[in-house]
């Protein structure tokens, strides 16, 4: 049986910033992913606000390497269609770089784990979790290939169904607070703004639907149609019929996609927003990112905030390291600081998302506030990322 001080199940974003904070805490640790990476992950490929501020923090040196990847794009402009008549701009001022950037989940996740160190992280990569449980002196993990390893503390990091959250926290997904999106690449899309400008759009059917076009560096764009699970299965909608028909027929999408091809079949994924709902942490764990809930519930921000749980996560393994204590008390600290972290921004989305539910009231707030959500908006991005 190996045995560690800590290990992190799940090298996504939010599994990959964890370590590459121990291992600037110089924290030796292990790293387990069912997939080898590089590996794909239905997403819509943006980068925002604390997927800059995260990179800053782990590397300025890392950060650099991201702004001039080959194989990223950066855009200053996100359009936010409020309706056919009205929209909000999210706009870089001129002595800033970009509001987001566009990275395949493909190449971006394989871009962390390349920087991972190798001096104090072991990885093991194509492995899955097939059990876990706690014991007296750490938290037992059975690997797929039959491997056993002993750690003292467990960082789960492993995406949406998490084995840890299911297994040490008795965590269930809450439809309610999750979101249902379906997901597909095109290329030959025309008319896009030269700008790289991110197309977002709320889409009324029997609920609000959130529809996404982002462009990527190979010319293709990532299209993304969603919305809250638990509305979505009790108005029966079907995703797919939806993306096809907006794609198809809607005034100011259909004319992008006259000559558009599909590249590949629509997938489909969740994104849990559950944060401050469910256990994040307890006995000799925690949770980072979606295992955590942590998405943003109305701009579906999922990298970034990941990725910061994960950095603050490891300060609180290094704590717990240092005391020899892997209590849920001793763990509570880490709960406090997500929730000083994200906790104000995610309660006010959450209270967004609810309000776009009142199509014509959301409209005429929007309209009449328009000006000061702007500029609002200006400020929270400067703050949030870097
Ligand atoms: C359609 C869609 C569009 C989205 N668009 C955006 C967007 O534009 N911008 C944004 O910021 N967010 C977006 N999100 C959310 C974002 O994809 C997630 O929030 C993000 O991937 C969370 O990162 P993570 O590291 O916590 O989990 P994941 O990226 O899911 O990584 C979890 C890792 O754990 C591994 N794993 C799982 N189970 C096991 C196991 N038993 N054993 C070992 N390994 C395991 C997996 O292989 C995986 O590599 C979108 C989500 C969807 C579904």
């Amino acid at each position: 049986m190996i045995k560690t001080d800590v290990c992190i199940i799940g090298a996504g974003p939010s599994g990959a910033s964890t370590s590459l904070t121990l291992s600037k805490m110089k924290i030796p640790h292990y790293i387990i992913d069912k997939s080898t990476f590089p590996r794909d992950k239905t997403c819509g490929d943006g980068l925002i606000l604390y997927a800059y501020k995260a990179l800053r923090l782990l590397d300025e040196g890392l950060f650099s390497k991201f702004l001039n990847h080959p194989k990223f794009i950066h855009s200053k402009n996100i359009k936010l269609h409020i309706n056919s008549k009205l929209s909000i701009n999210f706009k870089e001022s001129e002595d800033r770089n970009m509001v987001i950037t566009y990275a395949k989940r493909y190449d971006f996740d394989y871009f962390l784990v390349n920087n991972l160190s190798k001096k104090y992280a072991s990885l093991d990569f194509g492995n899955g979790v097939k059990n876990i449980s706690e014991l007296k002196d750490g938290v037992l993990i059975k690997l797929k290939d039959g491997k056993e390893i002993l750690s003292k503390i467990v960082i789960g990091a492993d995406g949406v169904n998490s084995i840890v959250a299911r297994k040490l926290a008795g965590n269930k997904i809450q439809k309610n607070l999750t979101s249902t999106f379906v997901n597909g690449y095109f290329k030959n899309v025309i008319n896009l703004p030269k700008t790289n400008e991110a197309e977002i759009r709320i889409i009324y059917k029997k609920i609000p639907l959130f529809f996404y076009i982002f462009p990527l560096a190979d010319g293709s764009v990532n299209i993304s149609l969603g919305g809250n699970a638990k509305l979505i299965l009790k108005h029966n909608i079907n995703l797919v019929e939806e993306v096809e028909t907006i794609i198809r027929s809607h005034p100011k999408v259909a004319y992008k996609f006259i000559n558009a091809i599909k590249i590949d079949s629509w997938r489909g994924w969740s994104i849990p927003y559950n944060f401050g709902k469910n256990k994040v942490y307890g006995n000799r764990f925690m949770l980072v990112g979606d295992a955590a809930g942590l998405t943003n519930p109305f701009y579906k921000e999922g990298v970034g905030t990941g990725m910061m749980s994960g950095i603050i996560c490891a300060q609180s393994i290094e704590a717990s390291l240092k005391n020899n204590n892997f209590s849920a008390i001793f763990l509570a600290t880490y709960a406090k600081n997500l929730n000083n972290e994200f906790g104000r921004l995610l309660k006010f989305s959450r209270l967004m998302l609810k309000a776009t539910q009142f199509k014509f009231l959301f409209g005429a707030i929007t309209y009449l506030l328009k000006n000061k959500i702007e500029l609002k908006a200006t400020k929270v991005i400067k703050r949030k990322s870097y």
